[in-house]
């Protein structure tokens, strides 16, 4: 297993002043080195707190157009995001509930980030509903399919999935370390064990340690606890001290 990969999803938090005093107070404290700390700030900021990130931190963007470049008016194209980003967030849960995306489109939008040349984290996972109702497998095999169908084969190992369950994220609740485990080796059964995979959904200085004990487990992503910069600190620390 390489160095953990630690997202900090920033959302749509943050004015530029304080992206950039983050990014200050990051710089200046960040000690450890054997994990990989990646922010997702949001696209208007992309290219100020890399030019304070430098090499100590890699960027994702939260999103990308589906297409390459042309009349479509608010979208974000992915060679907008490449001078900066290493990696690109796709199909978040947010994006699939409150922007109507579909798994196809999810597919389409991976390809086009392959296309590029960047890595796209592919978030996958159970509403409250389908999880009460058992219905986990066949929501993260539909997800997942429609993204197997579309990317060759050869590609797949280029592939990361963060399993984020949606009634786990912003709720304080987390699935049990065996449920976690068990989506997680069900993620890499379906795709032949080619790819990393992350999980993602109230993840905290608090939980972290129990959760990085999954060693099936190539890292975190982390919402609402990486606003706070030495709270985010914190779980990459607890990261590299874990996978030493
Ligand atoms: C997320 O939205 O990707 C996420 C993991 O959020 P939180 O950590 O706040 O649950």
């Amino acid at each position: 297993m390489g160095k953990p990969l630690i997202i900090a999803n920033w959302k749509m938090n943050f004015s530029v002043l304080e992206a950039e005093s983050f990014a200050e107070f990051f710089v200046k404290n960040f000690t450890v080195s054997n994990v990989e700390p990646v922010i997702a700030p949001s696209f208007v900021f992309l290219q100020s707190v890399s030019s304070i990130f430098k090499s100590k931190v890699s960027l994702a963007a939260q999103n990308v157009s589906e297409k390459s470049k042309g009349s479509f008016t608010g979208e974000v194209s992915v060679d907008m995001v490449k001078p900066f980003c290493k990696y690109v967030l796709v199909g978040h849960s947010e994006r699939r509930q409150f922007f109507s995306e579909s798994n196809v489109l999810v597919a389409e939008k991976t390809l086009t980030i392959l296309s590029a040349g960047l890595i796209p984290v592919i978030c996958v996972g159970e509403s409250a509903d389908d999880h009460k109702w058992g219905k986990r497998d066949s929501v993260l095999l539909d997800q997942i399919q429609a993204v197997l169908k579309k990317v060759p084969q050869l590609d797949w190992s280029k592939l990361i999935f963060a399993y984020e369950p949606v009634w786990a994220i912003g709720s304080g609740q987390t699935p049990s370390v065996p449920e976690i485990e068990d989506a997680v080796s069900f993620i890499q059964k379906i795709t032949l064990n080619h790819q990393q995979v992350l999980y993602g959904g109230s993840v905290s200085s608090k939980n972290a340690k129990e959760i990085l004990s999954i060693s099936l487990l190539s890292g975190l992503l982390v919402g609402s606890a990486s606003l706070n910069v030495k709270e985010f600190l914190e779980i990459l620390r607890i990261a590299s001290n874990l996978r030493k």
